[in-house]
């Protein structure tokens, strides 16, 4: 939980600016009121470098090094949004932790979250942020999420925030059956599309969404 004066122990940007963020989201066909509600009281100038804070409430994408990326708001809403559609998920695997900004999001709003990223020195920073944000029900893996968290499958949520150009097999085993996976699917040169996968008890429904732009889901851990 992200308390009133821990906002305020941390010079968040002012109320005003943040609201004005979510009314964009709302604006945009954001409608859960919980995403709406968590994301008002994200700290996501944290989330990016000192020389960027000042247009962490803007509904954009920034740099975070490492030639990665933070998603732009109204994408960690939507995808959030679609994953929590029909109840709320008690396990969910996040593959792609970047800055950590989703996964904090996601920590507010379900029980457990498992997160793996590639890139390890983006992981031990998004666990140093996450740790002063007192955010406890996460658990990180150094690894590469095309072959998921086998350990603590199946997830009743499974959030992918970098394109594969197919997706993963081992992420489509992991999903338990009622449960739904949220990513974007397609080349880095072609339009991607976030699509959304449901298991069911005899097999996977596939619904695709929107057109978006992420960075790619690449082999191997550095
Ligand atoms: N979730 C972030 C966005 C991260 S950008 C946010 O809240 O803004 C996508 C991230 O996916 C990058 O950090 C990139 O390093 C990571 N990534 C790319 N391929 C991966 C793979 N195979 N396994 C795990 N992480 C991967």
């Amino acid at each position: 939980m992200i308390t009133e004066s821990m906002i305020r122990g941390i010079g968040m940007t002012s109320q005003r600016t943040r609201e004005r963020l979510i009314t964009r989201l709302s604006d945009k066909g954001i409608t859960n009121k919980q995403v709406l509600s968590v994301m008002l009281n994200t700290p996501r100038h944290l989330f990016v470098d000192e020389a960027l804070a000042s247009r962490a409430y803007e509904d954009d994408a920034l740099p975070i090094g490492q030639g990665q990326t933070i998603s732009q708001p109204y994408i960690v809403a939507r995808m959030t949004e679609l994953l929590l559609a029909g109840g709320i998920p008690g396990k969910v695997l996040e593959i792609g932790t970047g800055c950590g900004y989703q996964t904090a999001v996601l920590s507010q709003l379900v029980p457990e979250v498992y997160s793996v990223e590639r890139i390890e020195v983006l992981l031990h920073q998004a666990r140093k942020r996450l740790r002063s944000l007192k955010i406890k029900n996460v658990r990180f893996k150094h690894s590469d999420g095309s072959w998921g968290w086998d350990n603590n499958a199946p997830y009743d949520g499974i959030i992918v925030t970098a394109a594969p150009s197919t997706i993963p097999e081992a992420l489509l085993k992991q999903l338990a059956v009622g449960g739904k996976l949220v990513i974007p699917v397609g080349r880095q040169d072609r339009a991607q599309e976030l699509t959304v996968i449901h298991r069911t008890n005899t097999g996977y429904e596939q619904e695709v969404i929107e057109a978006v732009t992420f960075v790619p889901l690449i082999n191997g851990d550095l």
